[in-house]
């Protein structure tokens, strides 16, 4: 099948919320609306289109998809008088929305549906403006340059301000953000809005808001319509120099000029536009939409994709066109109930077929594209092939997991990767029964690949199997699924602390594994030298040896014994990190040398190197940000002080009081109960991995004796 739309009609877009800022409701109305719209002449309004609501209700609406399809016709254009036909062929978009968590401890699903949505509707509460985590997203936002617009959502709450939850975004986020609407009233008086570009008014009515009605701008609100319009335009017309020397001569710039410009703005992430409404009563978001396709960027848009080659670790750019070579990008894998394991990918550039091979250059293996579908609200089409820009998932795919490019076998890319955090919490699970036993096996690896930030490692002495991941949350979240989705009862231990170890000397050792007594021996001798890294650069390994006094072949498994020896520090057992291992001498034996021999040589060596080397423990800091009504300030400071944390910022935001600090993992447990009751319930934080750092001798004498 052809492409249905050109690429230029392509949106890929998020929508990024803090918790309870209406990102459902929002994503409701959007598939609402976008379904209407799509289907119009089927259902028109009133009771007909609560019932067809209802019925998508029943069907269950996918709003939790990786990535959900949808179609738009700008409202505007329907005034045109044009057919429906016409209109589909002239104006219609393909909205490809996708699912962006709204919960911090997931950082990856936050950043992998950075990495591929090119743009962004940033949705805020109306009472509360802008929150913790909008910040944290924000700035994830910022880091992979996403174009954004802001959409101040619940004006019909009691308490709810327009302005104040833009002073909070131009104070809190960005200076580049500009109203482009006017709420008319506020609270149980907000009726719809003014659009500055039109200078008009729009209203919703029907029983879902589906009526859109423009009026002349309520002659309460005119002079602020134009003092704010005015503004607008000067923010505009500074992004042209033509348009600025016209506007300075007195001349405005038609109404399409100013959203053209505004347009690029917005892709050059120069200007975030701010628009308002409430979800919940149906008013506003179909001017989202609008917006959506009017000022974010089609995957043409933007620059070409980066990524390297993997044999020469070169650049390479890939053009999103649709004869180009294929290279896509797995951003999540999920499990369907109806059609197993799905995997959620977004072209760069070319063609991806069913019933073709694809190269994972990631892994280094082919894999075979059996079935590919495109999730709608309600549906999922089966696809024959996805073209340049766009999204999909490919039914069961074996070995392919979340940040793994797919591509053109013969002209191999490696995108730009996703870098996750590490784990920095484990905990020890065992399951109930020999029939959990193997079926929590299944579930983990299951889980492990849909998520890189969640581990599974086993304890070689105990036999217990521990998991890892991003936070108590996380963790638990992990445990309930697996209950939940593969029926494993399992019993979980104690959240613990990911403590690492790494080395602040430098030292010389040496690792022998010699057996020369009768038939064949063993002989493996290494010299190495161990020195640390800065912190977070992980692990290097050089060889120095000169003149074969160990034969190639042997060093690859001295790296490998030094690697292993890595997963088991001298200090408690943690994984040892930031360290430079140079082997620059040895020995080997014609006869009695073997792989096996290196391997155990270069494990003793690395422990000898690194009891040496001034070993010591680290543990993670956390960044956590506390929000209090000011009467509680003392206690919550008090407390973080008396946790080894470090308050580094403490602000006003009306009249609560924001505390940002630096605290120990170790000492985080159970604050949100303790917090809850320091402040009488009025409390909140959030918390994210920040980085790791020396335990204090005291503290590393509790954990060597397991007492922490
Ligand atoms: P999410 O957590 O961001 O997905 O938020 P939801 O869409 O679930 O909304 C959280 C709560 O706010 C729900 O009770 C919604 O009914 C309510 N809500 C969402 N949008 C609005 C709105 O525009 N006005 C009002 N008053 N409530 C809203």
């Amino acid at each position: 099948m052809p492409r249905q739309y050109p690429i230029e009609k392509v949106r890929d877009f998020g929508i990024i919320a803090h918790i309870d800022a209406g990102k459902t409701t929002v994503s409701e109305r959007i598939l609402f609306y976008t379904g209407v719209s799509h289907k119009i002449g089927e259902v028109h309004e009133g009771d007909t289109v609560m019932d067809w609501m209802e019925q998508e209700r029943e069907r269950g609406i996918t709003i939790t998809s990786a990535a959900t399809t949808c179609f738009w016709i700008p409202s505007y254009r329907r005034g045109e008088g044009k057919s429906e036909e016409e209109l589909k062929k002239l104006y219609e978009h393909r909205f490809n929305i996708i699912d962006t968590p709204g919960h911090i401890d997931f950082t990856v699903e936050v950043k992998r549906s950075m990495r591929v949505l090119d743009g962004a509707v940033v949705v805020f509460d109306g009472v509360s403006g802008v929150e913790p985590q909008s910040e944290t997203n924000w700035r994830y936002a910022d880091e992979y340059q996403v174009p954004r617009l802001c959409f101040i959502n619940k004006l019909d709450r009691t308490g709810a301000s327009f302005e104040n939850s833009y002073k909070s975004i131009l104070e809190r986020l960005t200076l580049n953000a500009i109203p482009i609407q006017l709420p008319i009233g506020l609270e149980s008086n907000f009726e719809g809005v003014v659009d500055l570009l039109k200078m008009k008014s729009f209203k919703f009515s029907g029983a879902m808001g589906e009526q859109i009605t423009e009026e002349e701008i309520p002659a309460s609100m005119a002079e602020e319509a134009k003092k704010r319009r005015q503004e607008l335009i000067e923010k505009i017309v500074e992004q042209d120099d033509d348009l600025m020397s016209a506007y300075l001569e007195g001349k405005e710039p038609d109404l399409d000029t100013l959203k053209k410009v505004l347009r690029k703005a917005v892709i050059a992430n120069k200007l975030v536009p701010v628009l308002c409404g409430s979800a919940l009563k149906n008013k506003g978001v179909q001017l989202v939409l609008d917006a959506v396709l009017d000022y974010l960027p089609s995957p043409v848009d933007l620059p070409p994709t980066k990524g390297t080659d993997p044999k020469t670790g070169g650049e390479l750019t890939r053009e999103p066109k649709d004869d180009a070579p294929a290279a896509a990008l797995a951003f999540k894998v999920a499990t369907d109930p109806f059609v197993g394991s799905l995997t959620f990918f977004r072209v760069y550039s070319g063609t991806v077929k069913k019933g073709s091979y694809i190269y994972n250059s990631t892994k280094g293996e082919k894999e075979r594209i059996g079935r590919m579908v495109r999730m709608h609200a309600n549906h999922r089409e089966e696809v024959d092939e996805i073209y340049a820009g766009d999204l999909g998932a490919i039914v069961g795919l074996k070995n392919t997991t979340t940040g793994d490019t797919l591509c053109d076998e013969d002209n191999p890319i490696i995108l730009e990767k996703i870098t996750f955090p590490e784990p920095v919490i484990s905990l020890r699970i065992e399951p109930k029964t020999k029939a959990d036993q193997e079926k929590m096996g299944v579930a983990l690896r299951r889980l492990s690949e849909e998520d890189p930030t969640f581990r599974v490692s086993g304890d070689h002495e105990t036999g217990e199997t521990i998991i890892w991941g991003m936070g108590e949350l996380h963790l638990e979240i992990i445990v309930d699924r697996m209950k939940r989705e593969f029926n494993v009862e399992a019993n979980v231990g104690r959240p613990q602390v990911a403590y690492r170890e790494t080395i602040k000397g430098s030292a010389e050792a040496e690792g022998k594994y010699i057996k020369q007594s009768g038939g064949r021996g063993q002989y493996g001798h290494v010299n190495i030298r161990v020195e640390p890294m800065e912190r977070g650069t992980g692990f290097e390994f050089v060889n120095e040896i000169k003149g074969g006094a160990i034969p190639q072949e042997f060093i690859a498994p001295v790296e490998k014994g030094v690697k292993e020896a890595l997963a088991k520090g001298v200090v408690a057992g943690y994984t040892l990190t930031d360290i430079k291992v140079t082997l620059y001498d040895g020995s080997y034996h014609d006869v009695d040398s073997s792989e096996a021999a290196f391997k155990i040589a270069g494990s003793m060596a690395l422990q000898e190197g690194a009891k040496r080397a001034k070993p010591i423990l680290l543990e993670p800091i956390m960044k956590i940000q506390t929000l209090v009504p000011s009467e509680f300030m003392g206690d919550v400071t008090g407390d973080i002080s008396s946790k080894r944390g470090k308050i580094e910022a403490m602000n006003d935001r009306s009249n609560i009081k924001v505390i940002d600090a630096q605290v120990p993992l170790s000492e985080m447990f159970g604050y949100a109960t303790k917090l809850r009751s320091m402040s009488q319930g009025r409390g909140n934080f959030t918390m994210e991995f920040d980085h790791y750092e020396e335990v204090p001798a005291n503290v590393a004498q509790l954990i060597i004796e397991g007492k922490k």
